[in-house]
């Protein structure tokens, strides 16, 4: 059975699925996304994916062109009508078709794009929240808002092909000396002393919501937890290393540039925080 795929107040099947060569989402990358989690069949943190959706669109001067309400129906509709017990849904909102293809949009809206589908996968017992991931470093060659979650992903797309060309998972991105973030996840570590360190929000990264979520509960655990900068080699140093995101919730890292993280092996801390994050989410 096709997957069925939400585009513009249809549900079609994938195949129909079809967007103009001149939305400006394929031609200028002008377009916001999110990718929300689904575990037995629910929603993961959606109040939070769709407030940073409001936030990118308002970023971008791009009007959101649907609901809340309306958008948790198509969430829960895919679910269903794609048997969706677990796995990721993503959705895109573009600026829309326009055939003249000029830079500039004009700044009374024509009308978005909206597209939404699941994706089948193992999000609970991934092998890699099992057995870690190895990442490389390679320099951060994003733009400037990297707060913004835009469509713009070739950087990511590179740094990630470069990694696996390498023989590692993934990557993790320097600018400046310091580690700003994962290709696609926000990233941690953990001191000698216990303390959690992330990078502040800034412009350099995604205010991730597994990030905000893991703060929180690190928090209401009575962990310590700072969000400072931290160079590569701290993070080399240190006792252990994560990674987090919608897709992942979150992944040990046991090694940077084949140098092993607590001797290649996962860490305490991080297998603790991944259970207190599920275990959590199924809850709410
Ligand atoms: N940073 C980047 C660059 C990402 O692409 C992602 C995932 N899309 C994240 C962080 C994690 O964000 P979230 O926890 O909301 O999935």
């Amino acid at each position: 059975m096709s997957d069925i795929v939400y585009l513009d107040s249809h549900f079609v099947p994938k195949e129909q699925a079809k967007i103009s060569v001149f939305d400006r989402g394929f031609l200028f990358a002008d377009a916001v996304y999110e990718v929300t989690a689904v575990i037995d069949g629910q929603l993961i943190d959606f109040n939070g994916h769709f407030q940073r959706l409001q936030r990118s669109c308002k970023e971008l001067g791009l009007s959101l062109p649907i609901t809340k309400e309306l958008l948790v129906d198509v969430h829960h509709e895919l679910i269903e009508k794609n048997n969706l017990h677990e796995g990721l849904i993503y959705l895109q909102i573009t600026r829309g078709a326009d055939s003249s293809r000029f830079f500039d949009f004009p700044s009374s809206s024509v009308p978005s794009t909206i597209v939404a589908f699941v994706q089948h996968s193992t999000v609970v017992n991934h092998p890699n929240a099992k057995k870690g991931i190895s990442v490389i470093s390679v320099e951060d060659i994003r733009w400037q808002r990297c707060d913004i979650k835009t469509v713009a992903l070739l950087a990511a797309c590179l740094a990630k092909h470069h990694a696996h060309q390498q023989g590692a998972d993934d990557a993790i991105l320097i600018k400046d000396g310091y580690i700003t973030e994962g290709s696609s996840s926000n990233f941690f570590i953990v001191n000698r002393d216990n303390e959690i360190i992330t990078r502040p929000l800034s412009q350099d990264i995604l205010p991730g919501i597994t990030r905000q979520a893991i703060i929180q509960l690190a928090q209401e655990e009575g962990l310590k937890i700072t969000e400072r900068r931290f160079t590569l080699d701290e993070a080399k140093k240190a006792k252990e290393a994560f990674i987090s995101s919608a897709t992942t919730l979150i992944w040990p890292v046991i090694s940077i540039d084949n140098e092993d993280i607590n001797q290649g092996a996962v860490g305490h801390l991080s297998q603790r925080l991944r259970d207190i994050y599920l275990d959590k989410a199924l809850k709410k």
